[in-house]
């Protein structure tokens, strides 16, 4: 009887250690260290847009002149490696004004890992970021969302951000092959201050790149303005 209430109690405890750990790493709104930013406490009618992954080729001249058209300024937050591979992209990015963010060197979850490798996939991107050119902040946001101890401290060891979101509509399988219905779930989710991620670089990422001309001017039309997320966080 005793040795079963043992091998229960030791696994009761590993059942929590799991689901805490998986809960943290997932969490939008808490981490253990630093500041996470799921999206800014104000009363203006203001929002970010954010493109992650990239920049590729498949989207990048689309995605610009849709942003060009509209006069709108976005955040790419984007991945060194893919920056390392497509050089040109970048500046093309960074010379139209938008702000450029860092999503890390490889896009591996940044769970498990060593301080060495968190550091070198941080500072490598920032670098690769800065040879585009660009002068402006450079914002940081884990890969997947993901964090769990060590990314945190680094990050706040270094006085920056875990930029999160507060819309994400192509994670949800129900809207993510559909345009009109991520348009939708924008214009019903969004709120002052919030930060919308979309995933247009890639190809299955087509229903988010026809969504965001849509976005934006229902979104204007609903009085809002679009702002970088650096300045988003300046109207704090
Ligand atoms: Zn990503």
């Amino acid at each position: 009887m005793r040795r079963v209430a043992i091998i229960s109690g030791i696994c009761a405890v590993i059942v929590l250690f799991v689901s805490v750990t998986w809960k943290l790493a997932n969490s939008r709104t808490f981490q253990l260290f630093g500041e996470i930013v799921p999206r800014v406490e104000t009363s203006q009618r203001v929002v970010a847009l954010t493109f992650d992954d990239g920049p590729t080729p498949e989207a990048v001249d689309q995605v610009l002149s849709i942003l060009r058209e509209r006069k709108v300024k976005a955040t790419f937050f984007l991945i060194g490696g893919a920056l390392e591979e497509h050089p040109e992209l970048g500046r093309r990015i960074a010379q139209e004004g938008h702000e450029l963010g860092n999503h890390s060197y490889s896009h591996e979850r940044m769970i498990f890992k060593t301080p060495s490798f968190i550091r070198e996939e941080i500072e490598r991107t920032d670098q690769l970021i800065r040879n585009t050119g660009y002068q402006g902040p450079i914002q940081f946001r884990p890969p997947y969302g993901k964090k769990l101890v060590l990314l945190p401290y680094y990050l706040s060891k270094t006085h920056r951000k875990s930029i999160m979101w507060d819309i994400e509509p192509d994670s949800n399988p129900d809207l993510a092959k559909d345009a009109n219905k991520i348009v939708a779930h924008v214009l019903s989710q969004a709120r002052p201050g919030s930060i919308i991620i979309l995933h247009v670089m890639y190809k299955s990422g087509a229903p988010s790149l026809n969504a965001v001309p849509g976005i934006i001017d229902g979104l204007r039309q609903r009085g809002y303005e679009f702002k970088t997320v650096s300045e988003l966080l300046a109207t704090q």
